[in-house]
């Protein structure tokens, strides 16, 4: 189009608008841009898109919702059927399944809220100065004020000026650090934050019992464990949330992307049973946090189609399914020496090249396929409906970009 207006997403803000793909319809897992190319979409948009692109279970709930209650909010005094059986169903497929659920619109909504959550607790038991949140290197929790200062990525926190004060790094895969940490600061750490397989910090699964380390030192310090599931969760690993996968329960859970395959925008944090008690005493007045789209019918409408989506077509299944194939594609290569390493897990995955990951994912594009350079890594995390034969095109296109390099 013939308009500089739109100032794109991690982009150079000088890029010209007709030097992006204009994308204009989609399907399954096939994109089509305005000259009609078609693109395999291995990458789910960004980390989201389980039931894959025009899903007729999802439109249609959305159109339903859309001639009742298109939108209203949750504020004191209003509530709406979706909004609460929305948050009915994600808590009971979550590892708290009486806990409760705060709904907002993005990942990064998410990631602020519970900040603030696990500092409310904390500030409400007494514990003042109990400030600190732990993140772990090679972590994204998003972009809003929290999400830039408690993620590991430091070339996404650098520019903006101060960020949150009272935050601590330990590393991504070594566990004793953060027992350091707790050693010297543990009376001051309020929370910490972790994606159970980091996503866009490179697809890194949890090193054999790091995260049940993290739970054991948050437990015997009186920390909360913040598991950020906005990648991880709705099926991704192969259960509904990856801390069911890892076998390790955190105390507040964030989600969003895969909850409505982002067919519209939802985020939320799941928090535990025993913080919904101390968050229902009444004593401390009224819970001072709630964003206006909180609750969008919509929006709920569309999780709760979603989800079903997942239910009906046994994605979590698939997840391991495409496990197979992605591990079995990627051992080849490195088998081949065609790349270096490989790590994963049901449906994210990510192959070290030895090159340029933004200079290969190029490449895949231009080949019609969607994937993400990392660093020096490819990162694959398709819709939960690709099919086998559509796993072989990407691996078909990878061994040409890896032999034409
Ligand atoms: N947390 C994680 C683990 C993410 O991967 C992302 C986005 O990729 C976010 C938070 C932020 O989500 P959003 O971009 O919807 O704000």
């Amino acid at each position: 189009m013939n308009t500089d207006a739109l100032l794109h997403s991690f982009s150079f803000p000088s890029k010209a608008e007709k030097d992006f793909i204009q994308l204009v319809s989609a399907k399954d897992c096939t994109l089509v841009d305005v000259n009609g190319k078609k693109y395999l979409d291995a990458l789910a948009s960004l980390w989201l898109c389980q039931i894959g692109h025009g899903n007729e279970v999802v439109i249609n709930a959305i159109k339903k919702q859309l001639d009742l209650l298109q939108t209203y909010n949750i504020f004191d005094p209003f509530t709406n059927g979706p909004a609460a059986e929305a948050a009915e169903k994600i808590r009971s497929l979550s590892p708290h399944p009486d806990g409760r659920v705060f709904l907002g619109c993005s990942g990064s909504e998410a990631i602020d809220t519970v900040i603030k959550f696990a500092r409310l607790f904390q500030q409400r038991r007494g514990e003042n100065d109990r400030q600190i949140i732990v993140r772990r290197s090679s972590g994204y929790h998003g972009v809003n004020i929290g999400g830039t200062s408690v993620q590991g990525i430091e070339g996404n926190r650098v520019g903006w000026g101060d960020l949150l004060p009272h935050v601590i790094e330990i590393p991504n895969d070594d566990i004793e650090p953060a027992a350091r940490l707790f050693a010297e600061h543990g009376d001051k750490i309020a929370a910490v934050i972790s994606e159970p397989v980091q996503g866009a910090g490179g697809v890194i699964p949890p090193p054999d019992g790091y995260l049940d380390g993290l739970r054991r030192l948050c437990t015997d310090n009186g920390a909360l464990l913040i598991f950020d599931e906005v990648i991880s969760g709705f099926g991704r690993t192969g259960e509904w949330f990856a801390a069911q996968t890892y076998k390790v329960t955190p105390d507040l859970i964030t989600f969003a992307k895969g909850v409505t395959s982002g067919y519209l925008p939802l985020s939320g944090v799941i928090i535990s049973r025993e913080l919904a008690d101390e968050l229902e005493n009444d004593d401390y007045g009224k819970l001072m946090h709630g964003y206006t789209y909180s609750g969008h019918p919509t929006a709920a409408a569309a999780a709760l189609a979603n989800i079903s989506v997942i239910e009906s077509r046994g994605l979590l299944q698939e997840a391991h399914r495409i496990g197979e194939k992605m591990e079995a594609g990627l051992k080849a290569l490195a088998g081949d020496g065609m790349i270096k390493s490989y790590r994963g897990i049901g449906g994210i995955w990510a192959c070290e090249l030895g090159w340029s990951g933004l200079e290969a994912s190029h490449a895949m594009v231009d080949k019609g396929v969607v994937c993400r350079g990392i660093g020096e890594a490819l990162a694959f995390c398709p819709p939960l409906i690709i099919t086998d034969s559509e796993i072989g095109t990407i691996f078909d296109r990878l061994d040409e970009v890896l032999r034409e390099h």
